[in-house]
């Protein structure tokens, strides 16, 4: 059965040393097959707020457990998607 995963991982933040998160979801199509289309869905100090998409090369990442996770993009990118075509028109229009 087809399963998203999100994958948390924690790292450390340049500008403040604060801790970064960074998310991405990956499909499963069954229990035994491997990940694809993973997708980085962001990151961010929980301390400054500052977006940092990596460790820094001194650093690592700390990658916690995979939690199972309803696919969020249904509505949500079918929305940007539909913004974007917005602009678009919009763009034409000029
Ligand atoms: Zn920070």
């Amino acid at each position: 059965m087809r399963k998203q995963y999100l994958h948390l991982s924690a790292y450390c933040c340049e500008v403040c040393n604060g801790p970064v998160i960074a998310g991405m979801v990956a499909v499963r199509e069954n229990e035994i097959s491997k990940e694809t289309g993973i997708t980085p869905v962001g990151a961010i100090c929980l301390s400054c707020a500052h977006r940092q998409s990596g460790p820094a090369e001194s650093g690592r990442a700390r990658h916690l457990l995979p939690i199972e996770w309803e696919p969020v993009g249904a509505s949500g990118a079918g929305h940007l998607t539909t913004a974007y075509t917005e602009t678009l028109n919009r763009a034409e229009l000029h």
